[in-house]
C-alpha cells in the first residue's frame, strides 16, 4: 500500500505480528516509531531492517510537514507504536489528521489492542463501551474526571468503561473507581495480556481494590468497569418524577 499506513504490532507476544504487518514494514521507506530501540528489537526478531524515525508527543508537530513531503513524493511510510495499535493512547493522531487534510492516502493494518482484548475477556457487556485510556495521575483531576463520568451515567449512559493503568498506581486507581462507581460495580483487571503471566481477575471494584491493596501488581494492565445498573441510572429520576406526579395529582 502507498501513503501512510498505521501498523498494529504485538502487545506482548511477538507471534501476533501479522503477515500483512510484516510485509508492510518490510516494504516501507521509513517506519515512524515511538522508540527506535523498542521497534528495532521487534523488527530484528523478524529479520527486518528498515529506516526508523522517532515520532512522539514532543516532535510530532515538527516532523509532520517532513512526513507529508515524503508522502507527496510517493514514499511508503509506516507508523507503529511501542506496542499495539497506533494512536490508541499513543502518538499519531496529529499526523493522521494532517495527512487526511492534505488529501494523502491513509490506511491501516489492524491488529492487537489491549483495550479490546481486555473488554472481550472481562465477561462484561462488550457493547456499548467507552475507552478512557489513562486517568489523570493526580488525585484531584482524577476525581473530577470520574465525577464527570458518573454525571454522564446519571444522564443515562450504561456502557462498559475501559482504562489503562500503570501497575504501581493500580490499587489507588481501583480505590478511586470504587469510590466513584460504588464497591459493588462489576469490574475486571486484565494483566500481561498475550504474555506468559496473562491473567484476568474478575469481581467487583471493592474486592479488586482490596485484592490489589494487598498484592502489588506487576506488568501491563487494563481495567474494565461494568456499566451502571439501569436502576441506579434511572431510579432517582423516576422517584422524583413519581413524587412530582403524585404531588400534582394530590393538589
Ligand atoms: N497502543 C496500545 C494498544 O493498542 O493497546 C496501548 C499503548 S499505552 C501507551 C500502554 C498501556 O496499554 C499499558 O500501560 C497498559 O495499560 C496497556 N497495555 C498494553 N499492553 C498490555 C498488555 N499486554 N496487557 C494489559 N494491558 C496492556
Amino acid at each position: 500500500s502507498t501513503g501512510l499506513t498505521l501498523v498494529a504490532t504485538p502487545i506482548g507476544n511477538l507471534g501476533d505480528l501479522s503477515p500483512r504487518a510484516l510485509a508492510t514494514l518490510r516494504s516501507a521507506a521509513v517506519v515512524l516509531c515511538e522508540d527506535t530501540r523498542v521497534t528495532g528489537a521487534m523488527l530484528a526478531r523478524h529479520g527486518v531492517s528498515v529506516t526508523m524515525v522517532p515520532l512522539h508527543e514532543h516532535n510530532e508537530d515538527d516532523q509532520t510537514p517532513r512526513i507529508l513531503d515524503r508522502l507527496r513524493a510517493g514514499e511508503r511510510v509506516a507508523l507503529v507504536s511501542d506496542a499495539g495499535t497506533p494512536l490508541v493512547s499513543d502518538p499519531g493522531y496529529r499526523l493522521v489528521r494532517a495527512a487526511i487534510a492534505a488529501g494523502l492516502p491513509v490506511g491501516a493494518i489492524p491488529g492487537p489492542n489491549a483495550a479490546v482484548m481486555a473488554l472481550t475477556l472481562s465477561g462484561l457487556p462488550p457493547h456499548p463501551f467507552l475507552f478512557l485510556g489513562f486517568l489523570p495521575v493526580k488525585a484531584g483531576p482524577r476525581a473530577a474526571e470520574l465525577a464527570r463520568l458518573r454525571a454522564v451515567e446519571r444522564a443515562g449512559l450504561a456502557a462498559s468503561l475501559i482504562f489503562y493503568e500503570a501497575p504501581h498506581r493500580l490499587a489507588e486507581t481501583l480505590a478511586a473507581l470504587a469510590e466513584a462507581f460504588g464497591p459493588e460495580r462489576p469490574a475486571a483487571v486484565a494483566r500481561e495480556l498475550t504474555k506468559r503471566f496473562e491473567e484476568v481477575r474478575r469481581g467487583d471494584l471493592g474486592s479488586l481494590a482490596g485484592y490489589y491493596g494487598r498484592e502489588a501488581a506487576r506488568g501491563e494492565i487494563a481495567i474494565v468497569v461494568g456499566p451502571a445498573p439501569a436502576e441506579t441510572a434511572g431510579a432517582a429520576e423516576l422517584d422524583k418524577s413519581l413524587r412530582n406526579a403524585l404531588a400534582s395529582g394530590m393538589s
